[in-house]
């Protein structure tokens, strides 16, 4: 975190990639019940927050990117706290993490203007009591109040924290259209669920790089690349620059490679320079980084 003053201060809202996701029982809130093994990852947006009199604020840039104002997950997560807050707060987001992208863009600036207000008006929440807040206001946003590795279980709510991962080198390619989850899910049919989680973890704990690499996988991939050809076509590219493993992160459509180093993602990235889909090459994240 950085402070700014004491009247302001900014912080990073760091993007997810899903390295495993099982799709469970459809339950009776409408909500399938999910075990998804979550990362963040170094592309992020930031957010400043500054003290004002009264009143809440929140403003995006670059503009239209991501909603303004009272539809914005972070002043939802803002307006949830508004009982404790001594004053207002004006927020600006400058938007990075690209929006409906599987990313997770919005949940993550949610957790961070919690976090954030609770810094900036000193409330002394704890994380719990932050990571209870965030279930409220969507299924990740609990996940992004620490960041790191965790296991999502439940609808995405149920936060386990796990040993840190160590880092990998990641290329992001994030096709030139947008996805809604909600259409993923309800395409999604019983009995196309695998179990990636209790295979990726077992490996993991074995120190088994290969093992943990195979066991990569999410239940919603066929579903989203059979809605949108041109996901099966990234994964091909991307295995074609050297990907250990490809993966489309959440419903998609950003499919992410798996690279040995910063050197080999940061080449295989450039050789996909000039196309019409957004590209970052970055590295899992620790939390508090
Ligand atoms: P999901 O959480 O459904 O998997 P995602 O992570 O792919 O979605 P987000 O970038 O969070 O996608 O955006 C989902 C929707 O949330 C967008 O259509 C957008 O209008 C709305 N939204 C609300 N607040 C934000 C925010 N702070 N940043 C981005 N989108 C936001």
């Amino acid at each position: 975190m950085a402070e700014q003053g004491q009247n302001s201060l900014q912080l990073q809202a760091y993007a997810k990639v899903n390295l495993t996701l099982d799709v469970g029982r459809l339950r009776s809130d409408g909500y399938h019940e999910i075990s998804s093994v979550m990362q963040t990852i170094g592309l992020a947006d930031t957010l400043t927050f500054t003290a004002v009199p009264a009143g809440i604020t929140v403003t995006c840039t670059p503009p239209g990117e991501a909603p303004d104002g009272p539809p914005n997950l972070a002043y939802q997560a803002l307006q949830s706290l508004a009982d404790r807050l001594p004053g207002g707060i004006d927020l600006r987001i400058a938007k990075r993490i690209p929006v409906a992208a599987g990313l997770g863009g919005g949940s993550s600036d949610a957790a961070a203007a919690l976090r954030g207000a609770n810094a900036l008006y000193g409330l002394r929440l704890t994380e719990i009591d932050l990571a209870s807040l965030a279930a409220r206001l969507g299924s990740d946003v609990a996940f992004f109040v620490r960041g790191g590795t965790a296991l999502a279980q439940g609808r995405g709510e149920v936060v386990t924290v796990l040993p840190t991962l160590r880092p990998q080198w990641l290329v992001l390619v994030k096709p030139p259209f947008a996805v809604s989850t909600a259409e993923i899910y309800a395409r999604f049919q019983p009995g196309q669920t695998r179990t990636w989680t209790a295979g990726f973890l077992a490996a993991v704990a074995r120190g088994d790089r290969e093992r943990m690499l195979a066991c990569m996988g999410n239940d919603l991939e066929p579903v989203t690349a059979a809605a949108f050809p041109q996901v099966t076509a990234l994964k091909t590219r991307l295995e074609q620059l050297g990907a250990e493993r490809t993966l489309i992160s959440g419903s998609g459509p950003t499919v992410f490679g798996v690279w040995p180093g910063e050197e080999e993602a940061r080449a295989a990235a450039r050789q996909l320079d000039g196309g019409s889909e957004q590209v970052f090459v970055c590295r899992m994240t620790r939390p508090g980084e």
